[in-house]
């Protein structure tokens, strides 16, 4: 923010008396006039590259820091990172792109911070400046909350996309008991590779859309007229933007299952693929406790398609047990920053281990085999008794493996040894 004017004089009258005060007091034969005046800052934004924030100053003063605070609409607080070499007439910072992780459509305020001399920290004005996605001529068209924009494909396609999008957060915002006012924007790339550009180094494989609630953004990829598709991954999507608007909270994220659940529930319900894919993996031993998604998915193709299918079983499950109203109890304690047990037993009198237990009960499983870390083994193995047979070794380090790769590293080095000599005498002769 601004500092207001009449602040700013009042603190660069005392800063002034400051550097008069000390002047006479060391008597030091000139001491920099301790203010700065900020000219009217620029930014540009350039995809794939970062934002360039530039701001113009005159100043005569001797500075002790300058530092940028840019706000992002991601996080609950600026980032503030200091400016190494100020500049003599403007300030000068990059954001980039990749270690900042911008996607398109995300809006930044930024502003630079002058700390002088004496310690008074004179703040300069606001740089506001969305980073954009400059590599396509994007057409847009608005709808009551949805602003649709494409590149490619007619406007009966976008028509289509934007009336699709509308119905969908209308009816992710009815189920969740929610009202959408705010706009969102939703960007429809045709090909594949601009679209992973779009979405950054994070983003997963078999993603065909992406929902960035912070910034009310929606990513999907949409050949055009592929219109079949887009009537699931639409209104997927804009769930995830209803669901976040309604759980944001600087504390505890909801489990993902439920965030995913949900846009699958609303966006094509529990359906037969779905159902088979659970059924199956119940019968054969490798469903997986909800507690396996409370994150990130797992990222091999089947686990993948197994972990939405759960997620929608279980909120089915969810809603045909206690009912859609105490599901919308469920995601609005979520919104409060409670703990997982906390926001389910709030809505249904159960901790999120009793409701994940129920679940893989009524899928008829009742036991499951345990992957990930395992007790550590009592009793402590030494060397003696266990390198022999086991190859094991009192540090922990296989011992016998070690003694292999030795003997494997030798040989190799003895082979490349002779082919040099080799190949020293061929060119020789
Ligand atoms: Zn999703």
């Amino acid at each position: 923010m601004n500092t207001p004017s009449g602040n700013k004089f009042a603190r660069v009258g005392v800063a002034v008396a400051i550097a008069v005060a000390m002047a006479i007091g060391s008597g030091a034969g000139s001491v920099a006039a301790a203010s700065i005046t900020f000219g009217t800052p620029t930014a540009s934004s350039s995809f794939g590259k970062g934002v360039t924030f530039r701001q113009p100053f005159s100043s005569g003063a001797t500075f002790r820091e300058v530092d940028i605070a840019i706000t992002d609409a991601r996080s609950f607080g600026p980032a503030v990172v200091r400016i190494d070499a100020p500049g003599v007439s403007s300030f000068t910072y990059v954001l980039d792109a990749l270690s900042a992780n911008l996607r398109p459509n995300t809006q930044l305020v930024a502003r630079f911070e002058v700390t002088l001399a004496d310690g008074t920290v004179e703040i300069g004005p606001d740089i506001r400046v969305t980073y954009q996605d400059d590599r396509f001529k994007w057409r847009t068209k608005v709808g009551t909350i949805v602003r649709l924009h494409w590149y490619d494909g007619d406007e009966a396609f976008a028509q289509q996309a934007l009336l699709m999008g509308e119905k969908g957060i209308s009816n992710a915002a009815t189920f969740l008991g929610f009202k959408e006012t705010a706009p969102v924007d939703f960007y429809v790339y045709s090909d594949q590779s601009s679209f992973y550009d779009a979405l950054g180094p994070d983003a997963r494989d078999n993603v065909g859309g992406r929902a960035i609630p912070e910034t009310r953004t929606l990513f999907a990829l949409i050949a055009p007229g592929d219109i079949s598709y887009a009537s699931t991954v639409v209104p997927h999507e804009l769930t995830h933007v209803v669901f976040g608007d309604i759980t944001r909270n600087p504390y505890h994220q909801p489990v993902n299952w439920l965030n995913e659940g949900i846009a699958v529930y609303v966006s094509q319900g529990f359906d037969s693929s779905d159902k088979q894919l659970v059924e199956q993996a119940a019968a054969d031993g490798s469903l997986m406790p909800l507690s396996a998604i409370r994150g990130m998915f797992p990222t091999t193709q089947d686990r993948f398609f197994l972990a939405y299918a759960e997620s929608v079983s279980a909120v089915d499950y969810f809603v045909r047990t206690y009912g859609r109203e105490d599901l919308v109890k469920l995601v609005k304690a979520f919104g409060t920053g409670a703990s997982d047990d906390e926001a389910f037993t709030a809505a249904i009198g159960l901790g999120v281990d009793g409701f994940d237990a129920a679940w893989m009960k009524a899928n008829g499983v009742t036991a499951l085999r345990s992957f990930g870390p395992q007790p550590a083994p009592t009793g402590r193995a030494t060397a003696n008794s266990t390198s022999g047979s086991s190859g094991g070794s009192s540090n922990g380090l296989p011992v016998v493996p070690l003694l292999a790769a030795a003997a494997v590293l030798v040989g190799l080095l003895l082979v490349v040894v002779l082919m040099f000599r080799r190949a020293r005498s061929r060119g020789a002769s």
